[in-house]
């Protein structure tokens, strides 16, 4: 089968023959139909989170069940499923009892220390692959699978909820995802910031209520303040020591700034606001199986729509390349269904 692995110098991609998977105890073998690429995917394919050659990239997969191992109780042959970062947990540790299974410290991660999605064939644990509406396009669901389910976990994060100003800084795709979960889902009222106006006015005709561009607006937090009174709730989607500082400044008292994008920095907090207004600041990564069943309930409604680009397997590593160079607009989706 067709797989697309990091190459042997751990320093970028490879398109390669890969022998079939087996499927053991509590396991689905998964016919894959779409795999989007990922920040993260170029992140393990560079080694950033250690070397890892000849490993199967991938955590946006979605893919149709074709067969299944003993004691899968969970799944049945044709059910639609995902292949996500949160592939397994423990199930047992402090995490993984309390809701929080993503936290789990012996977590397995698609296409970083277990094969992902970005092959014709692919094995995912039964009781954690999650299944996919019917009425969702599955290239659609592939990106939910990680930038949906990442934005809609930190908008809860947020305390969105009606009537409540919500920010999202970086208007990207995860911004987007954002902006349209605020809005459509726990109707918020949202304002949008980033310095690329092309991506301020989709997030507009998203929903946002009010934009902002960095680059035009002398202080983003003041004029933040000024127009909402301070935001409820922020969601950082930019990597940008530069939007994490503002982002602190834009809350109100009792607000909560939710961390996403990951600039290798630290951000300034002050102890003084910290403390006497109260402010929370949170991290956030991806979302459990439920977040994830949720996040796709939504777009099975159509009322989050991400947007996405189908492209041929073959051409995975131009599509490294051009993400390496920030030029990749929405998302990039490979294609597995015209392998067949
Ligand atoms: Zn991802
Ligand atoms: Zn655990």
């Amino acid at each position: 089968m067709k797989a697309v692995v990091v190459n042997q110098a751990s320093n970028g991609v490879e398109v390669v023959d890969h022998a079939l998977p087996t499927v053991e105890y509590g396991e689905a073998l998964v016919k894959v139909e779409y795999c989007g690429v990922c920040h993260t995917d170029l992140h393990v394919a560079h080694g950033d989170f250690g070397q890892v050659p000849g490993r199967i990239l991938g955590h946006e997969g979605i893919g149709i069940v074709q067969e299944i191992g003993e004691g899968v109780e969970s799944l049945r042959v044709g059910d639609r499923v995902s292949i996500a970062w949160f592939f397994e947990g423990c199930g047992h540790c402090e995490y993984c009892t309390t809701g929080r299974e993503t936290l789990c410290r012996s977590v397995k991660n698609a296409g970083y220390n277990v094969d992902g999605g970005m092959s014709e064939y692919a094995v995912v644990t039964a009781d954690y692959a999650v299944k996919v509406p019917e009425a969702l396009d599955p290239a659609q669901a592939s990106s939910i699978t990680c930038a949906g389910v990442t934005t809609y976990k930190a908008i809860k994060e947020a305390g969105a909820a009606p009537g409540k100003w919500i920010c999202i800084f970086g208007a990207g795709g995860l911004g987007n995802l954002a902006v349209q979960y605020a809005k459509k889902v726990f109707n918020a009222q949202v304002v949008a910031v980033d310095i690329n106006q092309d991506k301020l006015n989709l997030a507009k005709e998203s929903g946002a209520d009010i934009i902002v561009n960095g680059k035009e607006v002398d202080d983003v937090a003041a004029y933040i303040q000024e127009k909402t009174g301070g935001c409820h709730g922020v969601v950082v989607t930019a990597v940008s020591k530069v939007a994490f500082n503002q982002a602190i400044d834009s809350v109100r008292a009792g607000g909560t700034v939710v961390a996403v994008g990951l600039p290798s920095e630290y951000m300034e907090l002050s102890i003084v606001k910290t403390v006497l207004d109260g402010i929370r600041v949170v991290g956030s990564l991806v979302g459990t199986r439920k977040d994830l069943e949720e996040a796709f309930d939504f777009g099975a409604q159509g009322l989050v729509v991400p947007i996405v680009e189908t492209v041929d397997v073959d051409t995975a590593p131009d599509v490294f390349d051009e993400m390496e160079a920030g030029k990749i607009q929405g998302r990039k989706v490979l294609d597995f269904t015209k392998l067949a």
